[in-house]
């Protein structure tokens, strides 16, 4: 049984083998595999538990219940960037797009040889990617599933001799009704609140919701337990103490709190909170004579992948309207016309692989409610890639019949004609002249076989503190150019291993 709020009289004292903080992919996996082997596991989230009976579709419930800050948290730069943050049991895996891929082979070979990672091989993680990908069904979904948005960006392909694909989802029985993002309509989406939260649950991890870590104990360099408090989710303020006596700690509160956490809990490394790499993306709005209705259809349907070798990937995304027509340029009876033709609308987006790196500073004590305090002032060549990015896709959206083109570039907002994508394409744009928004935040604790290059060991052990494990987008070493959830679980599976290994030799 997962306990909320609600289930809670007064203060709470657990021991176990393994305290996990955080329920994402990182912390899910990690849960539920020591749990299944026979050892003692506690997992804490801060934020509620939601199933399908609360949701309804509507990004404003979704984003107060289910995101952290309501969906308000970002990057500081040039500019700044809006990164959201899932906060419910599952982690952001419960309000992503459900998009899977494996770690590009390319990526691995960069780790190997630039961290010493030599255990980062296709032959030594397949066997990972292929339990997790059981486990969360990753699957290809038909066209008609898929929707129109995809469709049309096909036919713009087709017509320009490129390849659009179907993206993999980990979906079961997935209707197509769009609200992704927000909580699965069909429980067809098959996160971490549906997948490994209750497999850990039934191997008998007790599992805390609405409970936040507030400190690592660690006692001679080695974890001791863990200290938290129950969180009030009308206030957000602390109310019983828990106190966690575990022999192993493994924190999984994602790549942008991580880092935070764990200086707050004392750790000095100096790779902690740097290297924050995000796949900056942007969006292609595109306007058609005919009916789009792209809502119907799952929301992030299809992929091109012709500008890999670019650094750029493109990846559809729907988006509900009172979220899309704020986006849009135009004020007035212009933007009325335009809510009105909302049906005629096709999305599609842009994603970097990027080069820049960002930093996640220590921010605000987890006693005091914790937070997110980043920066990422992006590169020029980053930018770049992203303009050209959503040049391409215009483009596209042109020969698949569009009238016009919002490119989301404050230069050059709307683009009318084949022609004027040729010239945004040539035109010198500033970063902050470009909205730019980001999902994927990754490789603040990296993992290295050198503590003078990361935070964590090839194993996900931290150089510093014995018996203390990252397991989530922190330890990604670096920017994948890919969606990075099945990459966060095959590692975390990998570490799991690991502490299993550990804790038979205690
Ligand atoms: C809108 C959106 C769409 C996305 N779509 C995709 C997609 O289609 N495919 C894909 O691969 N990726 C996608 N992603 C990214 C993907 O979901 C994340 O990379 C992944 O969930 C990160 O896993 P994690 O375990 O590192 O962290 P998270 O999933 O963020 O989990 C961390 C958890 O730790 C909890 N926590 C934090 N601090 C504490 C604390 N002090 N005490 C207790 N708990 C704490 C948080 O509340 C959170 O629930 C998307 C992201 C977003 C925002
Ligand atoms: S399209 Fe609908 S059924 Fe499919 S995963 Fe998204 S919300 Fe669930």
């Amino acid at each position: 049984m997962i306990k909320t709020y609600r289930d809670y009289t007064g203060d709470i004292q657990e021991t176990c083998d393994v305290c996990v903080i955080g329920s994402g992919p990182g912390g899910g996996v990690i849960a539920k595999e020591v749990a299944e082997r026979g050892f003692d596991a506690v997992l804490l989230e801060e934020g509620g538990h939601f199933t399908v009976n609360e949701w309804d579709g509507r990004p404003f419930r979704g984003l107060i219940d289910m995101y952290r800050s309501g969906g308000s948290t970002g990057t500081l730069g040039n500019p700044f960037i809006s990164l959201t943050l899932g906060k419910c049991i599952g982690g952001t895996s419960t309000v992503n797009s459900a998009t899977c891929f494996r770690t590009p082979g390319g990526v691995l070979k960069k780790w190997r040889e630039e961290l010493g990672l030599e255990n980062m091989t296709e032959k030594t993680l397949d066997p990972y990617f292929e339990r997790v990908e059981k486990i969360v069904n990753v699957t290809e979904l038909p066209w008609d599933v898929l929707g129109n948005n995809a469709n049309i960006v096909k036919r713009g392909c087709d017509k320009l001799g490129l390849t659009c694909r179907p993206l993999k989802h980990n979906v079961k029985d997935c209707k197509g009704c769009g609200p992704c993002q927000f909580g699965c309509q069909e429980n067809a989406k098959q996160s971490v609140n549906v997948t490994y939260i209750p497999l850990a649950d039934s191997y008998g991890a007790r599992i805390y919701a609405n409970c936040r870590a507030e400190r690592i104990v660690i006692k001679n360099g080695a974890v001791r337990g863990v200290e938290a408090a129950a969180v009030d989710p009308k206030t957000n303020r602390n109310s019983f103490r828990m106190t966690v006596t575990s022999k192993i700690v493994v924190t999984s509160c994602g790549a942008m709190i991580t880092p935070s956490f764990l200086k707050w809990s004392g750790l000095k490394n100096r790779h902690l909170g740097r290297h924050l790499q995000i796949h900056p993306a942007g969006r292609v709005v595109a306007l058609m004579d005919e009916t789009v209705e792209g809502w119907k259809g799952v929301s992030q349907g299809a992929y091109i992948d012709d500008f890999e070798n670019e650094g750029i990937m493109m990846e559809g995304i729907m988006v509900h309207p009172s979220l899309l027509l704020a986006a849009l340029p135009g004020v007035g009876r212009e933007h009325k016309g335009m809510a009105l033709k909302y049906n005629n609308l096709a999305v599609f987006g842009v994603m970097v692989h990027d080069e820049t790196e960002g930093r996640v500073l220590k921010g605000r004590s987890p006693k005091r409610g914790g937070g997110v305090m980043a920066t990422y002032f992006i590169r020029k060549t980053d930018s770049d890639k992203l303009k050209r990015g959503i040049a391409y896709l215009a483009k596209i959206f042109f020969a698949a019949g569009a009238k016009r083109v919002y490119t989301s570039i404050s230069k050059m907002p709307v683009l009318y004609t084949p022609e004027d994508a040729v010239r945004l394409m040539k035109l010198r744009v500033r970063p902050n002249q470009i909205e730019t928004m980001a999902f994927h935040p990754l490789g603040t604790c990296r993992m290295a076989a050198d503590p003078k290059q990361g935070v964590v060991d090839r194993y996900g052990e931290s150089f510093e503190v014995k018996n203390l494990y990252v397991a989530d987008g922190s330890v990604i070493p670096s920017s994948l150019g890919v969606n990075p959830q099945i990459t966060i679980m095959t590692l975390s599976n990998y570490v799991a291993d690991g502490i299993c290994a550990r804790l038979g030799s205690m």
